[in-house]
């Protein structure tokens, strides 16, 4: 099963993608994540990346595209995986199309996961990362069990630099203008499936298995 979550930043694609990744045994490809451990690891990659995510901007296709080919055919993505924050123009799903087409494959459902501008910037200012393992939480609607300490490793928790608000305002727009066109894309192909984000998180799961089935 091959499945992209689609998106606002903070929508919840991160969330819901670790839960299909476990309940359907896939592989969960965040490229944010991807960028996120070549920064921290100090590589070139890291390096060039960050001059863009640190400015709300998209890191340019030729960055990403070859990174993501590359990582979908390894082992482990044999039967499926889960695309998170991937593809994020209509250059980079169209690279992924002709990738998948080259070796008879194709994207299986494309899950939009809905939720209004109002809300995506209270979500972001709440958002919550482990520098160590990515889990992510919320301050307010999934809060760790002890305040500042990752459940699941014991690490620091850190609101991203770019979940400040200014940084949050200038994703939303290249979200708009670069991103919410795969909506009609995936929509053409017939492959596009809504959420309603706004949900509990376990509700939006609930509706994610709907579509995928048990
Ligand atoms: P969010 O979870 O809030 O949607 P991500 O962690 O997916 O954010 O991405 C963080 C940043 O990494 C983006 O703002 C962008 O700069 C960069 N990035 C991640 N994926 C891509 C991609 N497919 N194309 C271009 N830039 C990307
Ligand atoms: P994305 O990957 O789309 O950027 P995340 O999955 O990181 O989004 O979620 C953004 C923030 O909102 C996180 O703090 C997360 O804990 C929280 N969150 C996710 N899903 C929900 C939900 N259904 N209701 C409330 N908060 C949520
Ligand atoms: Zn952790």
């Amino acid at each position: 099963m091959k499945i992209i979550m689609l998106g606002a930043p903070g929508a919840g694609k991160g969330t819901q993608a670790k839960k299909i990744a476990e309940k359907y045994m896939i592989p969960h490809i965040s490229t944010g994540d991807i960028f996120r451990a070549n920064i921290k690891n100090g590589t070139e990659l890291g390096k060039k990346a960050k001059t863009y995510m640190d400015q709300g901007l998209l890191v340019p296709d030729e960055l990403v595209v070859d990174l993501v080919v590359d990582r979908v055919g390894q082992d482990d993505a044999k039967n499926g995986y889960v695309l998170d924050g991937f593809p994020r123009t209509i250059p980079q799903a169209q690279a992924l199309d002709s990738a998948l087409e080259a070796i008879g494959e194709k994207v299986d459902y494309a899950i939009n996961v809905e939720v209004p501008d109002e809300n995506i910037i209270r979500r972001m200012s709440g958002r919550r990362a482990c520098v160590a393992c990515g889990a992510t939480y919320h301050l307010v609607h999934i809060p760790p069990k002890q305040e500042g300490i990752c459940d699941t490793c014991g690490k620091e928790l850190i609101l991203r630099d770019d979940d400040k608000p200014e940084t949050v305002k200038k994703r939303l727009d290249v979200y708009h203008e670069q991103t919410q066109p795969l909506i009609d894309y995936y929509t053409e192909k017939g492959i596009l499936k809504e959420v309603d984000g706004t949900v509990d998180m376990a509700d939006v799961f609930a509706a994610i298995t709907d579509i995928l089935g048990a």
